[in-house]
């Protein structure tokens, strides 16, 4: 067991941003910033309902998930080119590797687009060759999760991993996201079975504004090696139990939980119960270009909102590695170059 050096309170905001770390809940179309998407809606000749970046920056006000879900399919209508989902994966993993994250999974979102009449391969083709020039240039490795939009059917969730398998190499896992409530995850129990039989990692968004029973099904039904958000566990003993035993990640996102109203609050997140409890936390910017910054920003302020320490950063990270879809030597690896940063920061080098 890695013993944590001692570290100055001061200091912990910036071991947090230097620390190496991986983000597993980022919907990639939710990093698209409004000059992006003023940009985009130029090239591509889109009209938006906005008239400048600082009009559609107001509109991002909400007062839960479906009032955020409508802005954000809104700011998607501008992707329509393979390079503007390129462009927008580009920005997110510049952003990422100066926050020093070493491993990002990214969420997207085909039927966003598909519905639209763009193609799969216009989608995954662009994600992919942003994630493939992040390894060689920026130092981040970076794989895909094709989210299914829970309030569409699973008859469209089927036609999309149809439409999806000739990219088969291209993406690693499937995730289920969009509005949660009246949408149980055994609505999707037969697709995940499907996904599952050919061999991608499953994940799903459960408990955020959803009761524990989804977090229930959602690894019951849909066998989730990860529950995306899962802060409502905690209202249910049996299942901090079976999250715990288990060992499943929850990955957390404090920012947009307070921007949706789950909590009031980041001095009312509940991370540090869910940490006490024994749970593999992490820490996720979920939507940041809607829900006020990137990860770094989120470990920052959650810290100084709540009192979590040293200890905590050290467990959040490598809970993150530990979490992540990478094999045990790459896991290995960035656990090494975690020690190694917190050794750097500790108070007897001075
Ligand atoms: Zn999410």
């Amino acid at each position: 067991m890695f013993k944590i050096p001692h570290i100055s309170p001061a200091r912990l905001p910036e071991l947090l941003r230097r620390m190496p770390k991986a983000e597993l809940h980022i919907h990639i179309e939710g990093s698209l910033e409004p000059e992006l998407i003023f940009a985009l809606a130029q090239r591509n000749g889109v009209s938006l309902p906005y008239p400048d970046v600082e009009s559609l920056r107001r509109a991002y006000a909400f007062t839960n998930l479906q009032s955020f879900l409508d802005i954000y399919y809104a700011g998607a209508s501008v992707l329509i080119q393979e390079q503007d989902f390129y462009d927008m994966a580009w920005a997110y993993l510049q952003r990422a590797a100066a926050d020093h994250v070493v491993h990002a999974e990214l969420f997207f979102d085909p039927q966003t687009h598909t519905a639209r009449g763009i193609a799969m391969e216009t989608v995954v083709r662009g994600l992919h060759r942003a994630c493939t020039d992040a390894r060689a240039q920026l130092g981040v490795d970076a794989t895909l999760i094709l989210c299914f939009l829970r309030h569409l059917s699973e008859e469209d969730a089927f036609a999309t991993l149809e439409q999806a398998l000739p990219l088969r190499d291209l993406f690693i896992g499937v995730g289920l996201d969009s509005s949660e409530l009246g949408h149980p995850p055994e609505k999707f129990a037969r697709v995940f079975a499907r996904c599952r039989e050919l061999g991608l990692h499953l994940v799903a968004h459960a408990g955020e504004e959803g009761p524990p029973a989804y977090i229930w099904s959602a690894l019951d039904e849909l066998k989730v090696q990860r529950i995306d958000h899962g802060v409502q566990a905690l209202k249910d003993p049996a299942l901090v139990q079976r999250l715990a035993q288990d060992r499943i990640p929850l990955t957390v996102c404090p920012f947009s939980n307070v921007k949706l109203c789950v909590f009031p609050d980041l001095a009312s997140s509940n991370l540090a119960q869910l940490l006490d409890a024994g749970l593999a936390v992490t820490i996720n910017s979920d939507d940041p270009a809607y829900f006020g910054g990137y990860l770094n920003d989120n470990f920052v302020q959650t810290f100084a909102a709540t009192g979590l320490n040293a200890h905590h950063a050290y467990t959040l990270a490598r809970n993150s590695f530990e979490a992540s879809f990478v094999t045990e030597a790459q896991r290995h690896d960035w656990e090494h170059q975690l020690k190694a940063v917190f050794e750097s920061f500790s108070e007897h080098d001075f």
